[in-house]
């Protein structure tokens, strides 16, 4: 079906329908109803994720996935794997939730052994990544802790290489942001969890895991759009991602002669706890995504073929690269 099929927008409308009336469901639910075709056309599988308006709600920080609606999805009952992450050892930091827990499944599914680093408040959702790691018969290392914390974030390589035998890919994604009116509300407290979380963590755990990594190796940095839109409520969080792009550049070309590639994702809004916890105003949830040109927030699952490819040591020729998420925005620098 292309954009001048005349059944098009009929087709459209009644998947915007679906959506809405599926809103409403655990995304578990939603997936099943879609899992009869698993080989349906690209928009139709688009159509069985979420449509806004989604349903008010706010958690307490960090939040937890589960506690989400609908919840999002992850790739629970839907990624396929292919080997082509057989035998990798995996550290995903906030791999219980959200993005890094599409990404630590898609892993598994691919063969990968994984490693979530997560804080203690987020045990629930790192107990069901357990769970779906175990299931693919794949070792899973539970690290839990503070990526603030220096001497934490720094020992975490060793714990992976003790528990996992090696390290492989590293997805520096965990992250913190809170919406702020203004300058004026922006505390030196928020801005120093912003720049430690997002940034310190990065270097302290890059740096650490380097003495690890062989060649064939990948660091993955999960970067944002909003390094290049910098909303006005993000100052602190936008400024981090924008270095997270940098820092991928730089240390993509110090890596390259060493066979270790370096690359960022780009997200647009994805529907994650991050969102619900501060990450957007209160207000704008229900429409979290819905101005972007597919018309609806991202669901974790959407990137997982993303780190997967980022991962796989076959994408051999793209290093210090960005590649985005956006729902068809552009792309930050395009
Ligand atoms: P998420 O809440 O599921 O994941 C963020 C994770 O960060 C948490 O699960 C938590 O484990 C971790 N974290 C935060 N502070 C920590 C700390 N001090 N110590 C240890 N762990 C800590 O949300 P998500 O949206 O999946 O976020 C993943 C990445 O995606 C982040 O880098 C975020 O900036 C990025 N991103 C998200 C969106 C979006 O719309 N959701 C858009 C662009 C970029
Ligand atoms: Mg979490």
């Amino acid at each position: 079906m292309n954009q001048h099929d005349p059944n098009r927008r009929a087709f459209v409308a009644g998947a915007a329908l679906f959506g809405s009336a599926a809103a409403a469901a655990p995304a578990f639910a939603q997936n099943k109803a879609a899992s009869a075709g698993t080989d349906a056309p690209m928009t139709a599988q688009a159509a069985r994720f979420p449509q806004p308006p989604y349903a008010a709600q706010q958690q307490p920080w960090p939040g937890l996935a589960e506690r989400m609606d609908p919840r999002p999805d992850h790739g629970e009952r839907t990624y396929r794997g292919s080997g082509r992450l057989r035998g990798k050892r995996a550290l995903i930091t906030g791999g219980d939730s959200g993005i890094g827990r599409a990404a630590a499944i898609a892993f598994a599914r691919e063969g990968a052994d994984v490693a979530i680093a997560y804080l203690d408040a987020e045990e629930p959702d790192a107990r069901s990544v357990r769970a779906l790691v175990e299931q693919e018969g794949r070792r899973f290392a539970a690290l839990p802790g503070d990526l603030r914390d220096k001497d934490y974030t720094t020992r975490l390589p060793q714990q992976v290489m003790s528990q996992l035998g090696g390290l492989d890919i590293l997805v520096n994604n965990a992250a913190y942001q809170q919406w702020v009116p203004g300058l004026e509300q922006l505390s030196d407290e928020q801005f120093d969890q912003t720049m430690r979380t997002n940034l310190y963590a990065m270097f302290w755990l890059t740096k650490a895991a380097l003495p690890h990594l062989q060649s064939g190796s990948a660091i993955i940095n999960t970067a944002s759009e909003v390094a290049a839109t910098a909303p006005e409520g993000l100052i602190d969080y936008s400024m981090t991602k924008a270095a997270i792009l940098t820092f991928t550049k730089s240390m993509a070309k110090q890596l390259a002669p060493r066979g270790i590639r370096v690359n960022a994702v780009t997200p647009g809004p994805i529907w994650t706890p991050l969102q619900v916890c501060g990450g957007q105003p209160k207000d704008a949830l229900p429409q979290f995504g819905a101005d972007t040109p597919i018309g609806r927030a991202g669901q974790p699952v959407e990137l997982a073929p993303l780190y997967v490819a980022l991962a796989d040591p076959a994408f051999s020729y793209s290093t210090g690269q960005v590649f985005g998420a956006t729902g068809g925005d552009p792309q930050p620098g395009a």
